[in-house]
């Protein structure tokens, strides 16, 4: 569903993508780690159509995100979560999930109710619906902000550092409803920091380093024999 080829990035005169080649299959849980800066959410924010590449060729469910013009198609086609909720603090759960259902989608209210109260269910939130963000954990928002990127019907979900912002005690109810949703068959690129939902879930993980992919594999594979010497001191410092 996903395939980048020699894609190259730069931000004024720093590269931060050197040409790199990088496939997800369809349901395949991917999962990207690296040091600070190796350029993680660089790559997903260019497959997410949110950023464009300077060279190279990204396609997305068929669609050529490099010819610039076409990289905003995929992105009511594709969830994103990130470290942040944003969520609306004057909305209500359900309210933030139909937003843009309403807004952008042009749903009829009643339908994109529907919608929402199903993907709440799906992250465990239906009796929270009525509920305002600042009251809900962190771990609860940010499970509403998993829930209004389903809401869409994606056929792809991209977070990154989706767990990073919360108290470690409220991780793995998150961690947990992005494993249900892998189970589903979900196609997830995920970059994290967390190496257990990386062992448990991920089908391949990526070790990215300055601005290039340093190795890949099976989870069982890099964590127990990472061949790239980069990759070695990085599981080092991490697990
Ligand atoms: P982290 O783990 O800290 O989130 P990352 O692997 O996600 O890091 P990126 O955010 O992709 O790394 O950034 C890679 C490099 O590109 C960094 O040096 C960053 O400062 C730079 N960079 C990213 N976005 C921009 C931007 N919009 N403008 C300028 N520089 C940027
Ligand atoms: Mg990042």
């Amino acid at each position: 569903v996903i395939n980048l080829m020699q894609v190259s990035k730069s931000f004024g005169s720093t590269q931060v993508l050197k040409s790199i080649d990088l496939d997800v299959r369809p349901g395949e849980v991917l999962v990207l780690i690296g040091a600070s800066g190796s350029g993680k959410s660089t790559v997903l924010r260019i497959m997410s159509g949110l950023e464009t590449a300077d060279t190279g060729e990204v396609w997305v469910n068929d669609v050529p995100l490099h010819e610039s013009r076409r990289a905003k198609e995929i992105r009511g086609h594709v969830g994103m979560v990130f470290q942040q909720f944003n969520l609306f603090p004057h909305k209500t759960a359900l309210g933030n999930v139909t937003l843009a259902l309403i807004k952008a989608r042009k749903m009829a209210p009643a339908d994109a109710r529907k919608r929402g109260m199903e993907a709440l269910d799906r992250v465990g939130l239906a009796d929270r619906a009525e509920h305002y963000p600042s009251q809900l954990s962190g771990g609860q928002q940010q499970r509403v902000a998993i829930a209004r990127a389903l809401a869409v019907e994606p056929s792809i979900m991209f977070f990154d550092e989706a767990t990073s912002a919360l108290d470690p005690e409220l991780v793995g109810e998150v961690t947990e409803v992005m494993r249900g949703l892998a189970r589903d068959g979900m196609t997830m690129v995920v970059v994290t920091h967390e190496m257990g939902f990386a062992r448990k879930t991920a089908d391949r993980v990526v070790f990215m380093d300055k601005g290039l992919v340093a190795e890949q594999g099976s989870p069982e594979r890099m964590f127990a024999n990472p061949q790239n010497e980069r990759t070695r001191q990085f599981l080092q410092r991490v697990l």
